[in-house]
């Protein structure tokens, strides 16, 4: 049996998960951010033990997932924006705390291993995960193993620019892929322009209530022809078709698999964003290529956590 953990902005998700992939425990905790580094650091080691109890056999690993970018050599977590840590020691303490080896990963890095070994009919030698949520983060598996770059922080498939020219990123650059297609962005270029006046199908849709929003009404409100979403969601699809085409240009996966709260909340985001990667990707990568929907949910980032290396 392994132990997985997945430490969010809003919850703390904590699972043994055996050989194959099935998680058979699970808890879940609300992060309570306010507490600081500290003392969430705590409610981490009170899961972790939980889970031991509930065992009952030896544990010789725990795998951490984190949002925010790991130092390679110390394997302290630079920075996590979510949780605002900043140079946070959680394999050392949490290894004191438990007695317990410890290896922390990127969330989405663990995300894209768990969805890799566990979510796919055959495991592929060469893959990329794509999660578009509120924002975009994803992992790059090179010859079955994660690929982390030089300093250990590669993979910031979001931050590709996709137009120098482009909207403004959180990161502070312009034109990334996450400015195009995260969920945040999206509902925010929306919601601005009804605030400013725009009544469209869209207000129908929502039935006037601005804060119930999200990505799947947007998509709705398209497909039935509203000036507005039909000229944002169109922008989305053909920007995410952009991206992918020069990701599996540059790449040259079998698989791309594609997760998130956008896609899970959209009817046709993949197929959409497929036909657009069949015009712009060149002819050899394309050929074979196999685009799959994510499939573990909320499991992925503990699954990963628990088997990654
Ligand atoms: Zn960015």
């Amino acid at each position: 049996m392994h132990i997985g953990i997945d430490v969010g902005g809003t919850k703390i998700i904590g699972g043994l998960v055996d050989e194959s992939g099935r998680v058979t425990f699970k808890k879940k905790l609300f992060t309570e951010k306010e507490k600081g580094y500290t003392g969430v650091r705590g409610d981490i080691g009170d899961l972790i033990r939980t889970i031991i109890k509930e065992s009952n056999i030896e544990i010789k690993r725990v795998g951490i997932a984190c949002a925010g970018q790991i130092d390679k050599t110390t394997k302290n977590i630079l920075f996590s924006p979510n949780l605002d840590w900043h140079n946070a020691p959680l394999k050392d303490d949490i290894e004191k705390i438990c007695g317990i080896d410890t290896h922390i990963e990127n969330d989405v890095n663990a995300a894209t291993y768990g969805e890799w070994k566990f979510g796919l009919k055959e495991i592929p030698q060469d893959a990329i995960g794509v999660f578009i949520g509120t924002g975009i983060g994803g992992g790059i598996i090179i010859d079955k193993k994660i690929y982390r770059g030089f300093s250990h922080v590669g993979g910031e498939v979001g931050h590709i620019i996709v137009n120098p020219y482009g909207y403004k990123c959180h990161c502070g650059n312009t034109g990334c892929f996450e400015a195009y297609c995260g969920g945040s962005y999206i509902i925010e270029r929306v919601r601005t322009e009804i605030e400013e006046g725009y009544r469209g199908k869209i207000w129908n849709i929502i039935e006037g209530n601005i804060s119930s929003l999200h990505t799947g009404h947007i998509e709705e409100a398209c497909l039935l022809g509203d000036n507005l979403c039909k000229r944002i969601w169109e922008e989305v699809i053909e920007y995410a078709g952009a991206a992918l085409a020069s990701l599996v240009n540059l790449l040259n996966p079998e698989v791309v698999i594609l997760g998130g709260g956008v896609v899970y909340g959209s009817r046709y985001f993949i197929e959409n964003v497929q036909a657009v990667m069949e015009k712009r990707t060149m002819q050899a990568s394309l050929a074979n290529l196999k685009i799959e929907k994510a499939q573990l949910g909320e499991d992925a980032g503990i699954v990963g956590a628990a088997f990654i290396e």
